[in-house]
């Protein structure tokens, strides 16, 4: 079957024939790849800067974003069926006896760092035509969000970041008991206006927090029409400085950073409001170092209460969680939704769409005719 494979030792990016998967447990699940999407990992990938093959091979399949429907199941699979649409997690375990988060199911919380990651690290991805895993790191998905189902996983980063802060959230002692209401009116910043950052500000405004996003492109841009589209307000960095834009905000209560910039990140933090929570998603390149005022983000950590916390993949919790709000911004914003994904392309353009630059918000792989 075909694939699109990256050979770091080659230094080369292309579409190979790659062996079909077979089922082999009762528990396996045989699935063809509807859709996968390109994000800036996969790019890290394909610049032989990031990701690793599987122990013992020379290449990696890549893709890690995905939409599959399931072709067969094993005789002891009882929650999904063929015909059923499903995204599959990326995260594998490792195999540490002695690690509490992957013998608990949370490899996202992993402590060896040993876990695997499909299409990333150690093991092969989605970008091919058909998989099998377990049945457990499948998550189901209903069919009226076959258009758009791919963008779960970019989802589940926002899904797992909130499900985070919102425990942070809840130390304090009059937010704790109280009804998930509690977030309405709260004040929240995206930065960054990627695919991340935009379903980021759209489960945001689900929660009825107060949000913001702040990013690079003019306002009046797609992705500033989209903000302002599902009731959130839009702010260029081009235009307006952080500073300016705290102003407006007042009190900063969640910062959700999602550009992968280091300097954008600590940038931000001399602007988060007391006792508020900063989420990083961005794993950034090497940058190399640049200088900050630590001593003055210490003492704004300490002195307004705050934490930063960085978040990390998905567990099953914000898959679950990112299906279903996936279905709410379907109802809601179904326009704004199906025009993050920019556009579709066959397998056979991946190695030419990843050596040149991202064009629009979520380029779209269609696996399946
Ligand atoms: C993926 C995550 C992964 C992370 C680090 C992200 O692009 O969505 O699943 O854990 O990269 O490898």
């Amino acid at each position: 079957m075909r694939a699109v494979a990256v050979f770091p030792e080659r230094r080369q990016l292309r579409v190979v024939d790659h062996p079909e998967p077979r089922r082999e447990r009762p528990t396996d699940v045989l699935a063809r790849v509807l859709e996968v999407g390109i994000c800036g990992t996969d790019r890290e990938i394909a610049r032989f800067e990031y990701g690793a093959p599987p122990p013992g091979e020379d290449h990696l399949v890549l893709g890690h974003e995905s939409l599959v429907e399931v072709l067969e199941v094993g005789e002891a699979v009882e929650e999904l069926a063929p015909g059923d649409l499903a995204v599959p997690m990326v995260r594998r375990p490792c195999a540490s006896p002695a690690c509490p988060a992957c013998r608990s199911g949370r490899a996202d919380y992993c402590l060896t760092g040993e876990y695997e990651e499909r299409g990333i690290m150690r093991r092969h991805g989605y970008m091919a035509e058909r998989i099998v895993d377990d049945a457990r790191w499948f998550v189901r998905v209903p069919r009226e969000l076959r258009e758009v189902g791919v963008l779960i996983e970019p989802l589940t980063v926002g899904a797992k970041g909130m499900i985070d802060a919102a425990e942070m959230l809840r130390r304090l002692p009059w937010v704790r008991g109280a009804p998930q209401s509690a977030t309405r009116g709260i004040n929240a910043v995206v930065i960054g206006a990627g695919a991340v950052g935009l379903l980021a500000a759209m489960a945001l405004r689900s929660l009825e927090f107060e949000t913001w996003l702040w990013s690079r492109e003019p306002e009046g841009s797609p992705q500033g029409r989209l903000v302002e589209g599902i009731g959130a307000r839009y702010r260029s960095s081009a235009q307006r400085p952080l500073a300016e834009l705290a102003e407006e905000v007042g009190r900063i209560a969640f910062l959700f950073e999602a550009t992968g910039s280091a300097a954008a990140a600590f940038e931000s933090m001399g602007f988060l409001g007391a006792n508020g929570a900063l989420c990083l998603t961005g794993v950034p390149g090497p940058t190399g170092a640049f200088p900050v005022d630590a001593g003055a983000i210490m003492k704004r950590l300490v002195l307004r209460n705050q934490v930063v916390f960085g978040s990390v993949n998905a567990g099953p919790d914000a898959f679950r969680a990112a299906v279903e709000e996936l279905g709410e911004f379907a109802r809601r914003w179904p326009r704004e939704l199906a025009s993050l994904i920019s556009s579709r392309h066959p397998l056979e353009e991946v190695p030419a769409l990843l050596g040149r630059p991202p064009v629009g918000t979520k380029t779209v792989v269609a696996v399946a005719a």
